[in-house]
């Protein structure tokens, strides 16, 4: 394939470059630069495509550094796929190993031998389980030992949940049957919801159960595939793709719901990474119709009956590829205003990107951080004590804000669906 094809010049020059994603841009905001904006990177693109720029390396750190929150693919007027830009130049970024070594390290081993392994997955938190029981927190924090771990990684330890003991594990699938059930859905549980926030699912086992929904788990379910999508692991997103939709292909269902934004935004996007693909293109095309998120379901389910008010002011932090991409928008805000004694106080810029992308906040810790920054510059305006999000990893860099801006033990940060269940008096 031709580079121009490879690097999508038919979307590309759909750009006329007016600059109205910019204002929207979270790196453009933190860095100020052309290149840092989506239109700056989709005109290196384009020049590089173009052969006016020969060297592919010159889009390397402007495409590196979009936190693909793709905000500027709703402001544009002109409909420009900034996504589908930003996968192609990253996969030819990729066939071209223009890596490091330790990038590529860090990637393999998640994108290859953990996440897609819900058995690591699980063995590692029964892991961080038995560090956080045995009280090596403190030792670690005492000791300095965080410090020797890679990319930042040891900035993050302070914001791990507690985790569900091993002996817990796996009693969120002991749930009722219902007998005459207003819908039926399959549950996508998600790697990292299950191994880190088992406690999220097993809430939105019982929220179902509530709501009158029937359940059932396809045992052969995997990852996603969003991390491998979005960082040009192209050939393993398919496989893992493909391996979803044959584990919930044949359930008599109506719909298969989610409750982490970036899993749901990379579940309905399965129609395109399949869309040339014969035996799965109409396959992908099925799967993708019946996806939802929690409180798409939620909203259309026998209303929740709430056992006690929650006398808090709240802010509500989208998930950018809740809005954005699976344009969930209202559906969660019905669901908060539905609490009762809640008071919703929104922060300015609400759709803009809190900096975590996927794994961006390890990758890019410094970029990830400033963004971070604006973002609860905004939350403390609000003087909201409760931070509520629909996705792991914002929930994960909501916390990671609240301890850096000393809001800890004052602030919290919840999934919707924790918050639901606290009302409902679910255990
Ligand atoms: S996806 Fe987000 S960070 Fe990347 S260019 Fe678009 S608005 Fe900027
Ligand atoms: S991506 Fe859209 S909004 Fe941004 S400069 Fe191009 S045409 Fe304008």
């Amino acid at each position: 394939m031709m580079l121009k094809d490879e690097l999508r010049y038919d979307l590309v020059n759909r750009c006329v470059q007016c600059g109205y994603c910019l204002p929207v841009c979270p790196t453009y905001m933190t860095m100020e630069r052309e290149t840092q904006s989506p239109r700056g990177r989709i005109n290196l693109v384009k020049m590089v495509a173009e052969g006016r720029i020969t060297n592919l390396e010159i889009i390397k750190e402007p495409i590196d550094l979009c936190v693909a929150c793709r905000a500027c693919e709703v402001a544009c007027p002109t409909g420009v796929e900034y996504g589908k830009i930003l996968d192609a130049a990253k996969l030819a970024l990729e066939k071209r190993k223009v890596y490091t070594s330790s990038t590529k390290l860090i990637r393999n081993i998640l994108f290859k031998k953990v996440f897609p392994k819900q058995k690591v997955m699980v063995t590692l938190s029964n892991l961080v389980w038995f560090y956080q029981k045995m009280g090596l927190q403190k030792l670690a924090h005492t000791t300095n030992a965080l410090k020797i771990l890679p990319n930042h990684l040891g900035e993050f330890e302070e914001v791990i949940p507690r985790i569900t003991s091993p002996s817990n594990r796996g009693k969120n699938k002991e749930y009722q049957k219902i007998k005459s059930p207003t819908l039926k859905v399959a549950f996508f549980q998600g790697c990292v919801m299950e191994a880190i926030y088992e406690r999220i699912n097993h809430y939105t086992l019982e929220l179902l159960n509530l709501a009158n929904v029937d359940v059932v788990i396809p045992e052969k379910q995997t990852c996603c595939g969003a991390l491998h999508a979005h960082s040009g692991e192209h050939d393993h997103a398919v496989e893992l793709a493909k391996q979803n939709i044959e584990a919930f292909e044949n359930l008599e269902v109506d719909y298969i719901v989610n409750n982490a934004g970036g899993c749901g935004a990379a579940l309905k996007e399965y129609d395109q990474l399949l869309a040339n693909d014969s035996e799965y293109a109409e396959r992908a095309k099925e799967f993708v119709n019946k996806v939802k998120d929690i409180s798409e379901i939620l909203v259309k389910g026998e209303p929740i009956v709430f056992k006690k008010g929650i006398n808090e002011v709240v802010t509500y932090q989208r998930s950018c590829h809740m809005t954005n991409v699976q344009k969930v928008k209202d559906e969660p805000l019905l669901l908060i205003q539905s609490i009762p004694g809640l008071k919703l106080a929104e922060m300015q810029r609400p759709n803009m990107c809190c900096g975590s992308g996927g794994i961006y906040n390890m990758i890019h810790y410094k970029e990830s951080m400033k963004i971070l920054d604006l973002k609860m510059d905004t939350v403390k305006e609000t003087h909201a004590t409760t931070i509520i999000t629909t996705n792991p990893g914002c929930l994960i860099q909501m916390q990671k804000g609240i301890i850096d801006q000393g809001l800890k033990g004052r602030v919290r940060s919840v999934h919707l669906v924790e918050l639901l269940a606290e009302a409902a008096g679910i255990k």
